[in-house]
């Protein structure tokens, strides 16, 4: 849709765009068909949408073929998308928070891939559940507020370096294919956006159960990012245990967060499984 098009349509739902929901839609189909010729969509394959909006994605999707399950909040945007793909074969409208859907029950052990334009205000905490679903996504793409990206695939010794950036990386190869002028939305955010693309790593998905005790020890570790490390994971995990783990794995006692890798983060957490 064109912006006069997004226009009009808000203006047939009685609706202004809502900057509390993140309600910046694509205007721009060369940003547009730019996702979709990266996410080369297949006829028959799952994709989750969170926020279709007005269905800048979503029609590029069903054009292809996908069978889109979609989560709206908005209300009045559900009822559009509802309306307009009553009769595609394999959509799926579930009309909800995107943080509060228990995807495991609205997607079962189906293989899917995740893309969407992400709500700014929703895209660390949506990511963070998705990332404790008892069966993640094989890719995740979608736009983010370009600092939101770089976060995500930030590497140690850096400021942007968090616990999401260690518990996504846990899991997927993380990239900020490119970055997103804030003029392709209508309103314009005023901010500049990325494209993430994060693609599941080779082998065995790491157990529901150790992702959600990485996204424990991560959030204890970040916690005082300036403070030693050592001392936060001591409010969980005995003092013993962890520096013995840091000696048998080249960790400095006095190591702060942001020097441990991605891959030692994983270790302590299946050590601590272990004990
Ligand atoms: N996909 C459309 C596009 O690219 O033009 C719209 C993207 S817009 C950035 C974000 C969309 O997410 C809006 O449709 C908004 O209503 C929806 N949204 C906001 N918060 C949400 C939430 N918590 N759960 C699901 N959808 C949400």
């Amino acid at each position: 849709m064109t912006k006069q098009e997004i226009v009009d349509l808000l203006t047939k739902l009685d609706m202004a765009p809502s900057k509390k929901l993140g309600q910046n839609f694509l205007i721009d189909q060369n940003i547009i068909d730019f996702i979709i010729r990266c996410v080369e969509p297949q006829s028959g394959e799952r994709i989750l949408e969170i926020g279709p909006g007005t269905g800048a994605i979503t029609q590029k999707l069903v054009d292809k073929g996908v069978h889109v399950t979609a989560v709206e909040f908005d209300y009045r945007l559900a009822g559009f998308i509802r309306d307009r793909y009553k009769d595609t074969a394999g959509f799926v409208l579930h009309e909800a928070d995107a943080c509060k859907v228990d995807y495991d029950e609205l997607l079962g052990d189906e293989s899917y891939r995740c893309v969407a334009n992400l709500p700014y205000a929703i895209s660390s905490v949506f990511v963070s559940v998705l990332l404790n679903v008892k069966n993640p996504p094989k890719q995740i793409f979608v736009v983010l507020q370009k600092e939101m990206a770089d976060r995500l695939a930030a590497k140690p010794r850096t400021k942007a370096y968090g616990a999401l950036s260690v518990r996504i990386q846990a899991l997927y190869n993380v990239e900020v294919t490119r970055k997103v002028p804030n003029k392709v939305f209508h309103p314009n955010p005023g901010v500049d956006s990325g494209l993430l693309d994060a693609r599941i790593k080779d082998g065995d998905v790491p157990s529901q159960e150790f992702r959600k005790r990485l996204e424990e020890v991560t959030k204890l570790a970040f916690s005082q990012r300036r403070k030693q490390v050592k001392k936060q994971l001591a409010q969980r995990f005995q003092m013993s245990f962890i520096l013995d783990f840091f000696n048998k794995n080249g960790i400095k006692e006095t190591a702060r967060a942001e020097e441990i890798t991605v891959e030692q983060y994983m270790k302590f957490t299946a050590a601590t499984l272990e004990e």
